[in-house]
């Protein structure tokens, strides 16, 4: 057992593939600030966040 899983259903989807990131050591998470507010984007993997960010340079 792992301190650091997280439980099933707070586990956030990666942006880009959907895939539920509960226990992955690879997973990213990006934070935007919009209008005074944060909000995080999660990715399973950094190739994922590498996939979002070149999609959001077009
Ligand atoms: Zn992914």
């Amino acid at each position: 057992m792992s301190e650091h899983t997280i439980a099933k259903e707070k586990a956030p989807k990666c942006s880009v593939c959907s895939k539920r990131i509960t226990d992955l050591p690879s997973n990213r998470v990006i934070a935007h600030a919009e209008n005074g507010e944060v909000t995080y984007t999660h990715f399973c993997s950094a190739s994922c966040e590498s996939k979002y960010l070149s999609k959001e340079k077009e």
